[in-house]
């Protein structure tokens, strides 16, 4: 059994941050995970990608950031349990709560936090035979590390942000040639995304097919061709080292759903006014994985939610102190022996 102050289900950025806030108020924490990483998903859809709106910080990638919270963090020691995910929770006649995982790993602790994001990441996937075939062999939903296509042959599929920002980041001297395969005319992805890849379509940089769309894929073991139909020229056959269909990802809240909490539009409803508490008493929700009025999923509201939520879990740890918040210039980081 692993005993700690709040078990928190979620080792995203949101969930990374909970452990300094905690930290801070000398509350233990431990991180589970169903990705066998942390950082939820900066580190698994965009890593390599500039953020631009963590206060004070200009531009940071997603996966550098995740590198500085696991950073700034380390003073504190959390727990991890990595590549399982949470599945049950129990609650005992003493008001603590058992996370079990689906390895069968029990953790206890008097406070739990969600920090689930989107929940279970699964990718929505084109409808062609022979995809199975090809994934990992040419054929991926999620980019980790975009030199994994330097000087390579890549298609791209979709209309959204995702499609558009990759062909457009990957055009820019990452790889050797992009195309990008969209099955109408008008796309979903910012305005912004959409005139810079139609700019780059015209100096050439990317070659766009629109009113196309994949229908099979083959290859000798490694993909290397794509048969696709197109409304202007009948089937035509690319060759391709890389076939990207990046149409997004279906949350599926996953175990979650089954927790007895109060679920709305595929997340927890928590309670904005106070400590972003759910339904269950001592159990909440921080991050993209919450709903209240107004909420936006965001990082920065993520880490909001987070200092709230740490000072009611101190309470449960400590219902007859009183905690008096201390500047961290005055206080400075003491972290655990
Ligand atoms: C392409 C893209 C660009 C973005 N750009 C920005 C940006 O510029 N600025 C910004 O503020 N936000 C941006 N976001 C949104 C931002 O990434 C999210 O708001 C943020 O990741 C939410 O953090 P989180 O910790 O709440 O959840 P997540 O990052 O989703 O992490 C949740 C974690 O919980 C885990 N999990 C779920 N269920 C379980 C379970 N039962 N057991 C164990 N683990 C579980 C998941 O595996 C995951 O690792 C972007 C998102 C995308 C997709």
């Amino acid at each position: 059994m692993i005993e700690t102050d709040i078990i928190i289900i979620g080792a995203g950025p949101v969930g990374l941050f909970t452990v300094f806030e905690a930290g801070l108020l000398k509350l233990r924490c431990h991180l589970i995970d169903a990705l066998p990483q942390p950082g939820g998903q900066c580190s698994e859809i965009y890593p390599k990608k500039p953020i631009y709106d963590i206060p004070g910080i200009p531009e940071i990638l997603a996966g550098d950031l995740v590198n500085d919270l696991l950073k700034q963090i380390e003073p504190f020691k959390p727990g991890f349990t990595l590549g399982d995910p949470a599945i049950d929770i129990e609650e005992t006649a003493d008001n603590q709560f058992i996370v079990t995982t689906r390895e069968g790993i029990k953790h206890q602790a008097p406070n739990i936090a969600i920090a689930g994001g989107l929940g279970v990441f699964i990718p929505r996937k084109p409808p062609v035979p022979e995809l199975k075939q090809f994934e990992g062999k040419g054929v991926e939903y999620i980019i980790k590390d975009p030199e994994d296509y330097r000087g390579k042959n890549v298609v791209i599929s979709g209309g959204g942000d995702s499609a558009l920002d990759w062909a457009i980041f990957l055009a820019e001297g990452v790889a050797e040639k992009v195309t990008l395969i969209h099955r109408s005319q008008s796309f979903r992805a910012h305005p912004d995304s959409v005139q810079k890849a139609m700019d780059m379509a015209k100096s050439g940089k990317i070659i766009m097919l629109l009113d196309a769309e994949v229908k099979s894929i083959g290859g000798n073991g490694e993909l290397s061709d794509i048969h696709l139909t197109t409304k202007a020229n009948g089937p035509i056959t690319l060759n391709a080292d890389n076939w990207l269909p990046l149409f997004g990802l279906t949350p599926k809240l996953g175990p979650i759903a089954n927790w007895g909490l109060l679920i709305e539009k595929n997340a927890i409803k928590v309670d904005n006014s106070t400590d972003y508490s759910t339904n269950r008493d001592g159990i909440y929700a921080i991050g993209d994985v919450n709903t209240y009025p107004g909420k936006l999923k965001l990082i920065l509201c993520g880490f909001h939610e987070a200092t709230l939520m740490v000072q009611s879990a101190f309470k449960r740890v400590y219902p007859d102190k009183k905690n008096v918040l201390k500047y961290t210039t005055v206080s400075g980081v003491n972290g655990f022996d």
